[in-house]
Formats: structure tokens, sequence, C-alpha cells
């Protein structure tokens, strides 16, 4: 019997309002029915809007270490709880069990490092140009804050938004995406066992453009922290733009490693076959264009192919599998027809190019490790976003071609150099237009306790993740005592007078 999965308003589980709900199923098998959840409607979203703004006064009236300690405690659940939670999340979105411990590590890290923050959380003392007067700015809670998440990294990406946002004293609803709604289920359990009060922390399931679109338009949400595509990112910016909310967006990316004739090979092959496989090719940083200098390019394409050809895809659950399903059947749809766009530009199918069939992989939505040699850099296939397993492999003939084209798309997430001199790695870090840039290091594998988030395309400028993530959650006020006892005028009032 699958379970029945309800909204979580006001501390209690309660369904739509409409009493409509929606089938969550394994990717990799579709028999396997991991729950009903609800399909909730505005009317859901303003009740537990009401009730995150109800718990608001007395959560952020708790002392900040308070608010840690309960966190701390959550994250000791996640500990206990991390290979049962790997394995559902494995279960509904498809990546392999060693990457969903990986996720759930992730919400661990940065839960940790939310309490530790606690502790902190500091503002700034400044000299007043005035005698006797002091001067000091601190952090403020805002009020509810809406998160709206992708199914990627379906407890990580939760995590990054809810745990800060709530040490800085702010209440929440969250809508995780339709595709991974157990994990975040779970992940507000641990919060709630471990003493998150009723209304703190509210979830309302459905669809983005009627949960999220009433949660973006709510008068009573101050602010939107969204990770998704640079489309939705787009309508969220313009909503919370007219109402002057603020918005904090992580969006999509054309992650590009380069490797130049001087790279160690073999380090660089198993960078790009983690960096563009990984997560079935379905991360934001994923990289999925690698751009590789004429001196080594025969040789490394070939390495490339052979390698990829030789990924065991199949269902995550296996521990000696590589590749998982992709997460829908229109997610596999999105992929084929960015093949066929491919072979249409002119570009030459080295490998993959089309789903996986047979024994094993009827039930699901598996699609082959695919590469793409003879890419131009203007091709749809090396600018949009392909998100799944394809790669599309740009040869270049010096650095500066390659920065070029590297730069060269709306986008600038991640990115990756592989080289063993040191000033071309310098000169790449100068010039790369991402938010992230590895050496020797694949576009994937960013740590929780350093900013995250992109350049042009990619966002707006915030940095979820690291002590950047609690500048979005807070906002500043600067203080002025005047001890003097007198009336001083900043600016008219001067030493000499
Ligand atoms: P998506 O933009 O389709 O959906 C993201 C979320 O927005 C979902 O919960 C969806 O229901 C909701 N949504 C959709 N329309 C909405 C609307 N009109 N109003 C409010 N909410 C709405 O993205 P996805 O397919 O879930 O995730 C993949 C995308 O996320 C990729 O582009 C990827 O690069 C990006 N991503 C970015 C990061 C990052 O940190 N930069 C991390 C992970 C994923």
């Amino acid at each position: 019997m699958a379970k029945e999965y309800l909204n979580f308003i006001n501390g209690k589980f309660v369904p739509a309002k409409s009493g409509k709900v929606y089938e969550n199923r394994n990717p990799a098998d579709t028999d396997d029915l991991i729950g009903t959840f609800p399909s909730s409607g505005p009317e859901d979203v303003a009740e537990a809007v009401a009730a995150a703004k109800a718990a608001y006064p007395a959560w952020r009236a708790l002392p900040v270490p308070k608010r840690g300690e309960i966190i701390r405690r959550a994250t000791e659940i996640l500990i206990r709880r991390k290979e049962e939670l790997a394995r559902l999340m494995t279960r509904e979105m498809g990546k392999v069990l060693k990457e969903t411990r990986g996720d759930v590590q992730e919400a661990i890290d940065t839960g940790l490092y939310a309490a530790g923050e606690s502790r902190r959380l500091w503002g700034k003392v400044v000299p007043s140009e005035l005698p006797n007067k002091a001067a000091f700015v601190t952090r403020q809670p805002m009020g509810v804050w809406g998160m709206i998440c992708p199914w990627n990294f379906p407890m990580a990406i939760p995590s990054w938004k809810l745990f800060p946002a709530l040490i800085c004293g702010n209440t929440a609803v969250i809508k995780p995406a339709t595709l991974t709604p157990a994990s975040v289920h779970e992940f507000v359990s641990a919060l709630t066992e471990a003493g998150v009060p009723a209304g703190v922390v509210n979830i309302v399931y459905g669809e983005g453009a009627v949960v999220g679109e009433a949660l973006l338009n709510h008068p009573d949400v101050c602010g939107i922290s969204f990770t998704g595509s640079s489309a939705v990112g787009k309508r969220i910016a313009e909503v919370c733009g007219k109402q002057l909310k603020r918005c904090s967006l992580e969006l999509g990316g054309k992650n590009a490693q380069i490797v130049l004739n001087d790279a160690d090979l073999s380090l660089a092959l198993e960078g790009v076959i983690w960096g563009a496989f990984g997560t079935t090719g379905q991360r934001c940083t994923a990289t999925s264009r690698l751009i590789v200098q004429s001196g080594v390019h025969d040789e490394f394409l070939e390495m490339v192919v052979e390698r990829a050809k030789r990924l065991k895809v199949g269902n995550g659950l296996d521990e000696t599998v590589e590749m998982g399903p992709l997460v829908s059947e229109g997610q596999r749809q999105t992929v084929h027809s960015y093949v066929e766009i491919g072979r249409a530009e002119g570009a030459r199918l080295v490998c993959g190019g089309e789903p996986l069939r047979g024994e094993g992989y009827d039930k699901g939505f598996f699609y082959k490790p695919t590469v793409f040699a003879g890419v131009k850099p203007g091709m749809r296939i090396a600018q949009e976003e392909i998100f799944g397993p394809v790669l599309s492999v740009i040869r270049v003939e010096s650095f500066d071609e390659a920065i070029e084209v590297l730069n060269g798309t709306m986008y600038g997430l991640s990115s990756s150099i592989y080289t063993r001199d040191i000033n071309l790695a310098m000169k790449a870090i100068e010039k790369i237009e991402a938010g992230i840039t590895y050496v020797n290091a694949p576009t994937i594998g960013a740590e929780c306790h350093l900013p995250f988030g992109g350049v042009k395309a990619t966002g707006n400028g915030h940095r979820e993740g690291g002590w950047t993530a609690y500048e979005i959650f807070s906002e500043l006020k600067t203080v002025y005592i005047d001890y003097s006892g007198a009336l001083q005028k900043a600016q008219i009032d001067t030493a000499e007078e």
C-alpha cells in the first residue's frame, strides 16, 4: 500500500482542501509507487503562510544559539537516518546511492555549519565620527520566507534554504519539486522531531504554476528563495520586483571543462566522466561542454568515449551501478530532442544518443551516456542547458580561444580547467565568467561552507551556501547610541567647533 503524504501546516498533517492528490513513482521502476501527495491550491498556501506568520514572533524572540541547538539536534537525526533517507531519495529521484548519501550528507554538513553560525551571526562595530557615541550593525530576522525547490538535490537544496533562514529567525513555507516531495517530508520531520515549533516550517505540495505562484504573490511572504531553471527564475524576479520582495535566484548552467595540451589526461578523464555523467547529467553544475586544445583533442576524445561506453547504467539502488535513470519521461524526451538537434546542427554523435531499452530498463527512464564531437560554440547543444547525460566536445587551438568559448554562453555557474601550468591556471581564474572555478577538478563538487551560485543568467547576485546565505535571510540594522547627554549632529558638529 502506497503511503499517503499530506501537507504540513501549523504542525499538523492536512490534505489539500480540494482533496486532489498526485502520484510519486520511482524513475527506475515505474511500478514502484512511493506515495501520493496533495495537489494543493492557493487556499492551502494561504493557510500555511498564516501559520508561518503566527509562529514568527515567538521564533524570532528565541535566542539565536537556542535556535542553533534545535538545528543541531535535527542534524543528529539526519546522521542517524542517513542510509534510510538516501535509499528513499534514490527511489524517488533515481540518482545512485553513493550520490544520495552525499545529498543527505550535504544537508548534515549544512546543518552543522548552521548550528555553529548560530553562535556567531556577526554584525560589525564601527567607530562613530562623534565623541561619546557608539555605532554598530546587527542582523535582524525578516518574516515569512517562501522556498521553491528543484528535484535534483531533494534534501541538500531545501537544507541550504531552511537551515540559514531558521537560524536568522525567519519562518517558512516550502514548496518541494513535484518529483521529489518525500525527501522534503523526511527533512522537515527531522526538524519537527528536533523541536522546531508548530508553524515555523510548513510544507505545501503541488504544481509550480499553482502553489509556487500563490507563494510568490502572497503579500505576507517577505522573500522567495528559488532554485530552478532560468526561465522560471525570470518569472520569480518579475513578481518579486513588482512587490519589492527580496528574491534569491540560483538558476541554470552550461558548464565547461577545459583540457589544455599539458593537462594530466587521466585526471582530466576522471573529472569529465564524473562531471558529465554524475547525477545522469542533471546537476546545475554538470559538465555539459568539454573544451579540448588541439594537441590532445583526438587522444582525449577517444579516452572519454571509451570510458563513457563502459559506464554501468541501471537502478541506483544497485551499488555497482554508476549512472541512474533520468528523473522523468519528460526529461528523457527533452534530452533526446537535444540529441536530434545536435545531429541536425551537424555535430558528430560518437556514442549513446538513444534511450536504453531491454531487460532492467523498460520500466524506467534510462538513457545512454552520450558524446558529441565536432561541436561548434554557437550550436544549440553548446549553448542551451540540456540537463542530461550529453557531453558536447569542442576543439580549440589556444588557451585564449578556450576561455572565449567557455565564456560564450548566457550562463555562468561552474567551470573547470585542467593544466599543469600555474600561470595559465591563474589567468583562467581571472578571465572565466563564472561563480565557481575549479583547477584540476571537475565542475561539480561544491562544499557547503563556501558561497555557491553563478553570474549572468545563472542568478541575481546572491550566494546560498556558506556565510553568504545568512546575508540573504536577514536584514541589516544600523544602530547609533549617543551617550554624550547632548544633541550631536553628524556632518554638522565637527571637532574644531
Ligand atoms: P524548474 O524551474 O522547472 O522548477 C523549479 C521549481 O519551481 C519547482 O518546484 C517548480 O514546481 C517551481 N515552479 C515552476 N513554475 C513556477 C512558477 N510559475 N512560479 C513559481 N514556481 C514555479 O526547474 P527543475 O526542472 O525543477 O530543476 C532543474 C533546473 O534547476 C535546472 O535549470 C538547473 O540548472 C536548476 N538548478 C540550479 C541550481 C543552482 O543552484 N544554480 C541547483 C539545482 C538546479
